[in-house]
């Protein structure tokens, strides 16, 4: 991509009630564009961040059998009463809206309700399960808070899957599947203090999990022994709990973190009052088993910014940059080398064509926050090489022109 042809346009100062360090940043490097408190719009910066993250995320999911989807965001009342979710005393984030001619509906928080209604037209046997859907789909919810940039909006953008099982064991099964999945997500995308969390499991299970990266800005809090690899939530540290994993509550340190994505095993919540049923191999009508599995897709974004930014700008994991290179031509000679390079490797490069000083450039590209920064200038190229410095170290060394592609 060439600077001259995109509207990015970096700021010298963020907004002034952009107030999380996530929020300003990838306002001023031009990824993201704020229209109201907790909600945002992706630019082009923005949105191949996004893309990049749902490609590993797609991936992962994908080789565990997950069949991606697309529902609506709007909702039909009658459903979410027959679980009692569409009751602000319930539900207290809902976003209702009246319809013209009459009626109200709401913008969807979460699809639980949606999905188990919808595959009742397509469960009827034990021959239809297992079954697992995915999508990528804008949620809405009235928070209360929503001051910190994309870690919490009021429209975000949300991974949520949802499994569908014959049996308990099966349902176990999956959610192991799941667990390991997500470990190569985080792992992949390069949120690599992401841990699997301890957390109350409501009625149906023991436990839920949660997947927290430890943040100084997370607003949430844990415990963990790393010894021992164990993290919780505060609202597990019962007596009875820390027994049942084999630590004590003086061996758990506290840190913050923020909830990147959770993991739940549902049972029947959803399928028992909404009537999904099969019919298994003896002709028994039952429930169907479910799970849930959530990721905050544009959150994770927000906590790849806070977790790896310096003094400088954003520093993006080179699995989920917008570009590999920022791309700099000095000089007319090293400029038409620069404008070659591009030219050959568009996908990977984004150019700095701008007519700019250096130094404005150089700042720019420390903002923006690419893996490499490459610069060819007519001194450069007299020694037949580009100076590619690292934006994680700061270190800069020369490349060979003729091997300048090995870096991409
Ligand atoms: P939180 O405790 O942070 O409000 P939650 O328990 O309400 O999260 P879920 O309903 O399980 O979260 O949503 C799945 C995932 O979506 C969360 O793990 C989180 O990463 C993300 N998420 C939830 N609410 C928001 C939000 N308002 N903005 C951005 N991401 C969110
Ligand atoms: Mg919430």
């Amino acid at each position: 991509m060439k600077m001259t042809q995109t509207f990015i346009k970096t700021l010298r100062e963020a907004p002034k009630d952009e107030i999380a360090q996530n929020g300003a940043l990838l306002t001023r490097a031009g990824y993201i564009h704020k229209e109201l408190a907790g909600v945002y719009d992706f630019l082009p910066l923005g949105l191949r961040v996004i893309e990049k993250i749902k490609s590993i995320i797609r991936e992962e999911l994908n080789a565990i059998g997950g069949q991606e989807v697309l529902l609506s965001s709007l909702q039909n009342p009658e459903l979410w009463e027959k679980t009692g979710r569409f009751s602000d005393q319930e539900v207290d984030i809902w976003f209702k809206t009246e319809v013209v001619g009459g009626g109200t509906l709401g913008l969807a928080p979460t699809h639980e309700e949606p999905i188990t209604n919808l595959l009742k037209t397509y469960i009827s046997s034990y021959k239809d399960l297992p079954l697992s859907v995915y999508q990528f789909q804008t949620k809405f919810r009235n928070e209360k808070r929503a001051k910190s940039g994309i870690l919490r909006g009021r429209e975000f953008l949300m991974k949520d899957m949802y499994s569908f099982h014959a049996t308990e064991e099966d349902l176990d099964k999956y959610y192991a599947e799941v667990e390991k999945a997500y470990a190569r997500i985080f792992e992949r995308i390069g949120l690599t203090e992401t841990y699997k969390t301890f957390a109350s499991g409501g009625i149906f299970s023991k436990y839920s999990h949660e997947y927290q990266t430890f943040l100084p800005v997370g607003e949430d809090t844990v415990y963990y022994n790393a010894d021992k690899s164990v993290v919780l939530n505060k609202e597990v540290l019962e007596p009875e709990v820390l027994e049942d994993l084999g630590v004590k509550r003086e061996e758990l340190a506290e840190t913050t973190a923020a909830e990147v994505g959770n993991i739940f095993k549902l049972k029947f919540k959803y399928s028992e009052p909404l009537g999904l049923k099969f019919i298994d191999e003896n002709n028994a009508q039952k429930n169907v088993y479910m799970g849930c599995y959530g990721i905050g897709v544009s959150r994770v974004m927000g906590v790849i910014a806070e977790k790896f930014a310096d003094e400088k700008g954003l520093v993006w994991p080179e699995a989920v940059a917008p570009f590999k290179v920022y791309l700099v031509g000095i000089g007319e000679a090293g400029t038409a080398k620069a404008r070659e390079f591009y030219a050959e490797h568009e996908d990977e490069i984004l150019f700095d064509d701008r007519d700019a000083r250096p130094g404005e450039k150089f700042a720019d590209s420390e903002l923006i926050g690419l893996p490499l920064r490459v610069v060819i200038s007519d001194r450069t190229l007299a020694e037949g090489v580009a100076e590619v410095t690292e934006r994680k170290t700061g270190e800069t060394h020369k490349v060979a022109l003729d091997k300048l592609v090995e870096i991409l």
